[in-house]
């Protein structure tokens, strides 16, 4: 008992006391806890880190108001945990971290007016979980974040997921990321600009504007709320490196802007996105039998349980990429688009069909026969062919319904055994003719139907061509709206 009175009482991370000798001020604790652990000086810092004992560095519960971090305070093969430690108007400046934990096993930690310049973060994982930034510069200026797999941890992990920024300056500017994952999951930042610089180059550090993340395989933002200017740019010469690119559960509209430059979005998820603000630069999409896709229909596609509100999710995301696509005046990949929401309307049709049978029947047959006949509007050749066949289907329909053509009323009869006679021919052809009439409504004017039978076609087939004509000008008025 005597014994643990003489040394600091300060429970640190793990739960085990400081237990290092008290010093002067305090009985209870040692020289760096015993103002309640609100430090103003780094020497008492120094001289507590020079007789740590232990194989890591804890910060736990500390307030450093005005301190000077340099260089020579963190060791490069030490961890460093914090715990509720808040910093004000701090500097930490060509630090070296390793494995820094800065996520609360409590409470977060809490920066206020503080800025990291040239640092450099080592080890396999590197932690800001939770942490709040209230600061009028950028934050993390210059500093360079370099993790990498070990065996215990093979997923390197740069961790800024549930932050919270506010900052009139930026959040990272000059700095530069090589890790497996980067994220900033259900983080929340306010004002300043988000710009994000993607590539994948061995022995290369590049450094610009915001961050550059270099070789990442999983970046994550979703849930990501911010109100600034958001940028994501990738290298465009790169080939095929996509990243996986978690975007899901953010509302674009809420950012001041938001641009894609470049992005290879073939591994990229949008689920519950309000995406039709971004502005896409040259973006390369995954495809899908020619056709554009999103990701998140590959993904889905592969599981077999891909339920109705998967689909009802994916027919809103194609509606928004559509308008984007028209309002960026792209209307090939905007008909693309179109063509996939058509699909999963069709889909979700299959899978939640109508109460009303009749309902059903009349929708299922509209989205099959919009789609035999002009793909969704997209093709022109298929309804100029059917508007042909139709018209011939018809002209020999007519031979044997009846019809007049200047007072001469022709009329044949199915008969297996007439062959094929020049008069026929000539009859076929003047049918060619009153089919041509009805298709440009001069129905009556020259040629006069003979039978009810003969009229009741007409009209019928007035409604198909007019409904092809229209798919025919839609399909036209698509392909070549530039
Ligand atoms: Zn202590």
């Amino acid at each position: 008992m005597g014994e643990s009175g003489r040394v600091c009482q300060w429970v640190l991370a793990d739960g085990k006391i400081c237990g290092l000798p008290i010093g002067g001020g305090s009985p209870r604790a040692c020289k760096l806890h015993a103002n309640a652990g609100n430090i103003t000086s780094i020497n008492d810092t120094k001289e507590h880190l020079q007789k740590n004992t232990r194989d890591y560095i804890d910060l736990t519960r500390l307030r450093f108001t005005g301190v000077f971090f340099d260089k020579s305070l963190f060791s490069p093969d030490k961890p460093v945990k914090f715990d509720g430690t808040e910093f004000v108007n701090c500097t930490f400046d060509q630090c070296t971290f390793f494995n820094a934990s800065f996520e609360p096993f409590k409470r977060p930690c809490r920066f206020k007016n503080c800025q990291f310049t040239q640092c450099g973060f080592s080890g396999c994982r590197c932690s800001f979980r939770k942490a709040e930034f209230r600061c009028d510069r950028t934050v993390f200026l210059d500093c360079m974040f370099i993790l990498e797999s070990s065996g215990a941890e093979p997923a390197c992990t740069l961790d800024f997921s549930e932050c919270t920024a506010v900052s009139s300056g930026e959040l990272f500017d000059l700095s530069y990321v090589q890790c497996n994952t980067f994220t900033m999951e259900g983080t929340t930042v306010n004002g300043g600009s988000l710009t994000f610089f993607v590539y994948y180059v061995d022995n290369d550090i590049q450094r610009g504007l915001g961050l550059s993340l270099n070789r990442v395989g999983r970046i994550s933002f979703s849930g990501l709320r911010f109100n600034g200017r958001f940028v994501y740019k990738q290298s465009p010469h790169l080939g095929r490196y996509g990243p996986s690119l978690f975007l899901s559960g953010i509302n674009f509209a809420e950012m001041s802007s938001a641009q894609f430059f470049d992005a290879n979005l073939s591994g990229a998820l949008f689920t519950n996105s309000i995406i039709e603000a971004i502005r896409f630069h040259n973006p390369v999409w995954p495809k899908e039998q020619g056709r554009l896709i999103l990701y998140d229909q590959i993904e889905r596609n592969s599981r077999t349980d891909i339920s109705t509100d998967d689909i009802k999710e994916l027919t809103r995301l194609y509606v928004q990429l559509k308008k984007n696509y028209e309002l960026d005046r792209n209307f090939i990949d905007a008909g693309d688009w179109f063509h996939r929401e058509m699909e999963c309307r069709r889909r979700l049709l299959n899978q939640d069909p109508p109460k009303n049978p009749f309902r059903r029947v009349i929708m299922s047959s509209f989205f099959s026969l919009y789609h035999f006949v002009s793909e969704y509007g997209e093709n022109y050749v298929r309804p100029l062919a059917f508007i042909l066949l139709l018209w011939a289907l018809f002209a020999q329909i007519y031979l044997f319904t009846g019809f007049a053509v200047g007072g001469e009323s022709i009329e044949y009869y199915i008969c297996p055994e007439c062959s094929l006679s020049i008069q026929i021919l000539w009859d076929f052809l003047k049918a060619l003719v009153f089919r041509g009439g009805t298709m440009l409504l001069q129905l009556g004017r020259s040629v006069t139907p003979l039978s009810s039978w003969t009229t009741g076609l007409a009209v019928c087939q007035v409604l198909l061509t007019l409904t092809l004509v229209s798919l025919f000008l839609l399909a036209l008025r698509r392909k070549f709206r530039r």
